[in-house]
């Protein structure tokens, strides 16, 4: 019998399919990456260190808006005008509600339903398990294989909730923010502090009845805009309406994003911002690493348990917690006293 031929190290074999662009592998790395086993994770890191010089090279393109504000309208109707123009265009999705209700909304392909027919797209939905730390992390790397497989313009949609704007934020080059005209409460996005980092807001749906209002809460947003301080240095956020549903204003908006990124090469803003988000992205990943080696060590662990029961009960002081942890796991002096 012919011996059997050894078969390549899988390692080689994610490498060469996400480099070629191939689909099916592509879809198997995000797995790898989203996989909570040790040896998956230990593979994609190494997948990602192998195909670093490969990645980088995308328009990585953040987008918000509370749920109906036309997000997936939106991502649909400009993916397809970007595809278009001879783009590949991804869409990932960071949806933390999802790791709690087990499924995702965003980033849903019937959602996108032209853009994800285009051989020239790829859309996956949020992770869904994982705290909000966890989808941020398996988001970015995801957008580095996405970038290797050779999609220059990678979008990342989040819901309007809480804390992921601002952890996706801290990973893409450029912020869009969505809101639609109210009746007399256009400073809704201000109040909820998320103007603050937008590098760009649109006003959807300004359609039909709805051109005047959009085009109010248009002039009220930039008033406000200009007496904030710049979510990116030497960059005045600007505000546009937008129309997905008639194909309007998308052409403006992504060249605001072409004309941001040329500014802020030129300034250096953009390397350093990027520079930034790796460190960012390092630290997170050494925390995520930290507390799972806490976890894994089961007597780190019931240790960890027991102090959680007298911080709650006002017996020890989260501080000498902490450093009792961290003693037990080699990393500091035992702890004597309370250092808060
Ligand atoms: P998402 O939840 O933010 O993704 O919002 P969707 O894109 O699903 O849009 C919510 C609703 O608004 C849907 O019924 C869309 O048809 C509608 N919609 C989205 N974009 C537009 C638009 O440009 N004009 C109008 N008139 N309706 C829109």
């Amino acid at each position: 019998m012919a011996a059997v031929r050894r078969r390549l190290a899988p390692l080689e074999d994610y490498a060469r399919g996400v480099l070629a662009g191939d689909r099916a592998t592509l879809a198997r790395a995000i797995t790898l990456i989203e996989s909570g086993r040790d040896e998956d994770l230990a593979l994609a890191q190494e997948l990602l260190q192998r195909l670093l010089p490969a990645t980088g090279k995308a328009h990585r393109v953040g987008i918000t808006g509370v749920p109906g504000v036309g997000k997936s309208t939106a991502i649909d109707q400009l993916g397809i005008n970007l595809v278009e123009a001879g783009h590949k265009v991804a869409v990932l999705a960071v949806d933390p509600t999802s790791t709690r209700s087990g499924g995702s909304i965003l980033g849903d392909k019937t959602r996108m339903a032209r853009l994800a027919q285009s051989r020239s797209a790829f859309i996956r939905p949020s992770p869904t398990s994982g705290t909000l730390g966890g989808v941020a992390r398996k988001t970015r790397e995801s957008m580095a294989l996405l970038e290797a497989a050779g999609f220059d313009i990678v979008i990342v949609e989040t819901v309007g909730v809480g804390q992921s704007e601002v952890a996706v934020a801290g990973m893409v080059d450029f912020f869009l923010v969505l809101l639609l005209a109210g009746g007399g409460d256009d400073l809704q996005g201000i109040k909820r502090g998320i103007v603050e980092i937008a590098d760009l807001i649109a006003i959807t749906k300004a359609d039909g009845d709805n051109v005047v209002r959009a085009r109010r809460a248009q002039a009220t947003y930039q008033g406000a805009l200009s007496i904030l301080a710049p979510a990116t240095s030497g960059w005045v956020a600007p505000v546009l309406t937008i129309s997905a549903q008639e194909n309007r204003g998308l052409d403006a908006l992504w060249e605001k994003i072409i004309e941001h990124r040329e500014a802020m090469t030129a300034s250096g803003v953009f390397a350093a911002r990027r520079g930034a988000q790796a460190v960012g992205w390092m630290r997170d990943l050494l925390q995520e690493r930290l507390l799972s080696a806490l976890a894994a060590d089961a007597r780190v662990a019931a240790r960890l348990a027991e102090l959680e029961g007298e911080v709650r009960s006002g017996r020890r002081t989260p501080a000498l917690a902490v450093a009792e942890l961290v003693a037990m796991i080699g990393l500091g002096a035992p702890a004597t006293r309370d250092t808060t």
